[in-house]
């Protein structure tokens, strides 16, 4: 490689959340907790939504951090959540901007149907909700958890996932979402690159599904993330040396909200070269 503008210096995390959807933090403050860590390249990935990228951008610029501006798009296959981070695509490609439009209004319709089961037989509403939302961050089951903590009902977000959110429990409810497929190929056409987040959770997706995503041009997997499980991730590490894909490893940072911490994982720079070198949508934000 010739090209020397992005000289990464130091560890790799690409993969927070900031208040711009269910991280705790603004998106300044999340660049400053990754920086206090050590982690010196960044992404951005908020729940369908690219709101956090500028004020995000403006603080890599202040802390010398390079940023890859990002999302982790919701998707679905046969009823299992899938989420794919998107990486340097296109802010403004029309056919990505609606999808996360779409999302997110099938997000905030799912989360307000949530809390009413909810308020069949406990005392939340959906003001509490608003409250605990920065804005009209991406809403999700976090900022109807932290209402619940704030009424008391349950001490903190494990316990509310754990118990009243569960999808085990008698109020949840799903929210639709465009298939990984559509979701790889539009983040392509933006000039993104897509990678599945946790891939080996629960609820992995079979392999041969695996395989037709990568050949409609998905670039790899989160391989290092606290959710894979051994077994699966192994299984995901053969197949990303057989195809030579890009393997990540982050973090998951929501701030407060979750128990993940800036750097916990991280990614080598050939990686993030690999990840700069196909995306075509825009250049990393460099310090
Ligand atoms: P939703 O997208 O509304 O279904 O909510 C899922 C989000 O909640 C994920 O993005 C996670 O970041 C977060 N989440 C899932 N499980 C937990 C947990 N046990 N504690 C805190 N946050 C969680
Ligand atoms: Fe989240
Ligand atoms: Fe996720
Ligand atoms: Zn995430």
């Amino acid at each position: 490689m010739c090209d020397d503008r992005w000289v990464l210096t130091g560890p790799s995390d690409l993969h927070l959340h900031s208040s711009c959807s269910d991280g705790t933090e603004p998106p300044a403050e999340v660049m400053a907790a990754a920086h206090d860590a050590g982690v010196r390249t960044v992404a951005l990935t908020d729940h369908d939504t690219t709101a956090g990228w500028a004020e995000a951008g403006d603080a890599a610029r202040t802390l010398g951090l390079t940023l890859l501006p990002g999302a982790e798009l919701s998707a679905k296959h046969a009823g299992r959540s899938v989420h794919v981070l998107a990486y340097l695509f296109d802010p403004d490609a029309a056919e990505l901007v609606a999808l996360m439009a779409g999302v997110r209004e099938n997000r905030a319709g799912r989360a307000e149907r949530l809390v009413a089961n909810l308020a069949r037989d406990l005392d939340v509403t959906w003001d509490d909700v608003v409250a605990q939302r920065t804005g009209d961050a991406t809403v999700g089951r976090p900022h109807i958890a932290d209402a619940l903590i704030a009424r008391g009902i349950v001490a903190s977000r494990e316990e509310a996932f754990a118990t009243l959110l569960s999808p085990r429990g008698p109020y949840y409810v799903s929210h639709p979402a465009p298939t990984p497929i559509d979701v790889v190929r539009v983040v392509r056409a933006a000039g993104g690159v897509p990678i599945i987040a946790h891939p080996a959770g629960r609820g992995m997706l079979p392999v041969p599904v695996l395989e037709e995503l990568l050949d409609a041009g998905l670039s790899g997997f989160e391989l290092d993330h606290r959710e894979n499980t051994p077994d699966g991730r192994a299984t995901l590490a053969r197949i990303v040396a057989e195809r030579d894909l890009i393997a990540t490893g982050s973090s998951d940072y929501h701030g407060t909200g979750k128990l993940n911490r800036p750097g916990e994982n991280t990614t080598s720079d050939e990686m993030v070269a690999r990840i700069i070198a196909q995306a075509t949508g825009v250049p990393p934000v460099s310090g």
